[in-house]
């Protein structure tokens, strides 16, 4: 295996934090002062073990490896206690998209061919720039990404995605000159959100944006220079809970003069609900800041720290049993027995399995209503196209 997984090293100026530092420049050299804590979330290992089984089940779709050697490094990886039937499930679906483009591509020209795990160097754009290409179909027609993205929280759209265009670059970098494509196409799949999204550029197109936008922009963050700005990308900045641009702006965001009459109408109403979010969400911010701070011995004025809450607990649930036993309580009276909640059923089951075995003993009800901002995909409650989704 490449074994690049885990050594996706952060770079000041990353493909994945692009959008952040090409949107505000000098927040990839502030962010320094503020190291990451290392600390790689449950998620974040998830992520690289799904990466890892990517890797192997698309050598071994490609040829690239026999099935004694693919099925020693499948059952290495299963032991690790991440590992879930349904994580294949979610997998077999990237592979199953890269075998399409891969032979999409083959029917465009014959001589196309997958690379998988490959460094993208795009440092001619953007100093000390690389990446690491999930799968990378190259023919002297289109050069393809695919991005395998395992998390499940929001889908992320390949349209106009900057993380993905400098892996093109990249890509344009190692291979454009013996391969001299047209295009370049650039895939994200999802597969626990089902999305698959794809962009495509000319590659004039890619290469007039690395010069006009990606090129100075990342020179100007290189040297901390350029302007502040906030934006939907400060909740990935190690500055988000301290920056003096972002707190102003979301201060001038919560800034409104109300007029008369004494209640607000509905207008103002929906104004309000819009800033919202984005206030909500830089108050937890400097919330949590505050708190680890303080934790540590700082002080901010008119705040202290002191003992939250608590639920009492047992200290041995063992020996609670023993002792209600013996005073002839029953089993069935101390110990409630449950069946596994859906996700994790699917999780033990995998995702097949689980929909051939339990598939019509699932119900989604309808859910709370909720209110969404009017570009939210899903439909209005009573709308036509709400009553077309419950029919289905
Ligand atoms: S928090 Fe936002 S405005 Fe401040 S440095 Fe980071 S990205 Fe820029």
């Amino acid at each position: 295996m490449s074994g690049h997984h885990e050594l996706r090293a952060h770079a000041v100026l990353s493909a994945s934090g692009s959008k952040r530092w090409l949107s505000c420049p000098p927040s990839a050299q502030l962010e320094q002062q503020f190291p990451d804590d290392g600390k790689e979330s449950v998620f974040a290992q998830e992520g690289t073990l799904a990466h890892e089984f990517a890797e192997l089940y698309l050598l071994y779709a490609t040829h690239q490896i026999k099935a004694p050697e693919f099925n020693r490094k499948r059952k290495a990886l299963e032991k690790n206690e991440l590992f879930s039937p349904d994580m294949i499930d979610y997998i077999d679906s990237y592979i199953t998209t890269v075998m399409e483009r891969l032979n999409t591509a083959k029917a465009e020209s014959g001589d196309a061919f997958v690379m998988i795990e490959q460094k993208l160097d795009f440092s001619p754009w953007v100093p000390g720039g690389f990446g690491t290409g999930d799968a990378l179909i190259i023919s002297d027609k289109a050069i393809e990404i695919c991005d395998l993205k395992y998390g499940k929280g929001v889908p992320v759209s390949a349209v106009g995605n900057t993380q993905m265009r400098l892996y093109a670059l990249g890509a344009l970098n190692g291979y454009g000159v013996l391969y001299e494509p047209d295009h370049v196409r650039m895939t994200i799949v999802q597969p626990r959100l089902d999305s698959i999204s794809t962009d495509q550029l000319t590659v004039e197109e890619l290469t007039r944006w690395a010069a006009e936008v990606a090129k100075p922009t990342a020179e100007k963050a290189a040297a901390g220079k350029g302007e502040y700005k906030a934006g939907d990308w400060c909740r990935f900045c190690r500055a988000k809970a301290v920056c003096r641009v972002r707190a102003e702006a979301n201060l001038e965001l919560a800034k409104k003069e109300f007029a008369d009459p004494p209640t607000l109408s509905n207008e103002e109403i929906g104004d309000v609900l819009s800033k919202a979010d984005e206030l909500r969400k830089w108050a937890e911010d400097v919330e949590n800041y505050a708190l680890v701070h303080a934790e540590n011995g700082e002080k901010f004025p008119g705040w202290k720290l002191v003992e939250g809450r608590s639920n009492r607990k047992y200290t041995d649930e063992d020996q609670v049993a023993v002792r209600l036993i013996a005073e002839e309580y029953t089993e069935d009276d101390i110990y409630q027995k449950k069946i596994l909640a859906i996700t994790k059923m699917q999780k033990l089951l995998g995702k097949k399995r689980f929909e051939t075995l339990l598939g019509d003993l699932i119900v989604k009800p309808a859910g709370k209503p909720t209110l969404v901002p009017e570009s939210d995909k899903r439909p209005e409650i009573g709308s036509t196209a709400s009553a077309a989704e419950d029919f289905k």
